[in-house]
């Protein structure tokens, strides 16, 4: 099924030769290098994969479902509320960056193995967005819902208006530093953008994804990213796989972001193959004069998985029976 380029590059990750000395590995990150020992990225039995050095707490609790036969669905919403209750994170919920009017919005999205998915955009004062987007899926006829028609939505559905006081204090403080410099162009960077997108298989082989961000800080009132648009920030087709993105959201929305690398795992390429052929396209359509983080994580539907970013930085968390490890993903560009 995979193409010459694909059998190509998993030539490349069965002998080692990914070019590894662009690569800056933090300090718990695993190199594509030591990737290898998994062969070809694969895994047989129930595992979950998710964005950035967060996906190891998130990860942690996903797995004490997913290891006792737990839905995939159930696995990565109880996984990803881990990251939206952390109120040092400054990227995923709550304890996120403002935007410009210093409000915190929250963006999410949740999706299943058949293709029932709901979302939640710009939502304020609610601890778990994930969750809402999950009843907007299972209890409303829609599929996104916005604003204070998504706040609306959440009370009617029994959850409460959060007693934490957003912004956070230290979130508070970087956002009067920004309004002091006047920083109306915010520079995306391992600073200011982190969602948790998490992917996961269960034992039956169904998959389930899951993203939920507070997304670009000192983002103008009003604006929505990637993250709770199905095919951009999240996808999934029970027939291939599924994918889930971070980054720079307007470029990941302009290219479909999430529906490209699984129409690319639909093709026949392997979910690494993938995450490169589509990471390739928008940093060739982007041009050079912007430097822009895109990142993607992907699995298919044998178990297969991959990630990539278009700068160096982006590393994410697998779990399975035997691993529950942080990665340092192949990337196109060098600082
Ligand atoms: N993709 C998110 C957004 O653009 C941000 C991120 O992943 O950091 O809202």
């Amino acid at each position: 099924m995979h193409n010459r380029r694909t059998f190509m590059r998993l030539a490349a990750l069965a002998s080692g030769g990914f070019a590894l000395s662009s690569c800056e590995p933090s300090d718990r990150a695993l190199t594509p290098a030591r990737q290898k020992a998994d062969g070809l990225q694969k895994i047989d039995g129930p595992f979950c994969l998710s964005t950035w050095r967060h996906g190891l707490a998130a990860n942690e609790a996903a797995w004490s479902m997913l290891s006792r036969g737990g839905m995939a669905l159930d696995a990565v919403e109880a996984g990803v509320r881990i990251t939206e209750a952390d109120l040092s994170n400054r990227t995923v919920g709550l304890g996120g960056m403002p935007d410009r009017k210093g409000r915190v919005t929250l963006d999410a999205s949740i999706m299943d193995h058949d293709g029932r998915c709901g979302a939640v955009a710009a939502l304020e004062h609610i601890d778990h967005p994930i969750s809402v987007a999950r009843k907007v899926m299972e209890e409303s006829p829609h599929v996104m819902l916005v604003g204070e028609g998504a706040y609306d939505f959440a009370l009617s559905q029994g959850f409460e208006r959060s007693r934490i006081e957003v912004p956070v204090p230290e979130a508070a403080a970087k956002y009067r530093k920004l309004l002091e410099e006047n920083a109306y162009e915010v520079e995306i960077n391992a600073e200011n953008h982190d969602t948790i997108g998490m992917l996961a298989m269960d034992r039956q082989s169904r998959m389930g994804g899951a993203c939920t961000t507070s997304g670009l800080s000192f983002k103008m009132h009003g604006r929505v990213g990637d993250s709770p648009i199905i095919g951009a920030g999240l996808f999934i087709d029970s027939e291939v796989g599924a994918v889930t993105a971070s980054g720079l959201g307007e470029a990941i929305i302009r290219a479909s972001g999430s529906s490209a690398v699984l129409e690319a795992m639909r093709r026949g390429a392997h979910p690494q193959e993938a995450c490169m052929e589509v990471l390739e396209r928008i940093l060739r359509k982007q041009g050079s004069e912007q430097e822009i983080q895109v990142a993607f994580i992907a699995i298919d539907a044998q178990g297969h998985y991959g990630a990539g970013s278009i700068l160096p930085g982006f590393e994410y968390a697998l779990q399975s029976e035997s691993l529950a490890e942080l990665y340092q993903a192949e990337h196109l560009k060098k600082r």
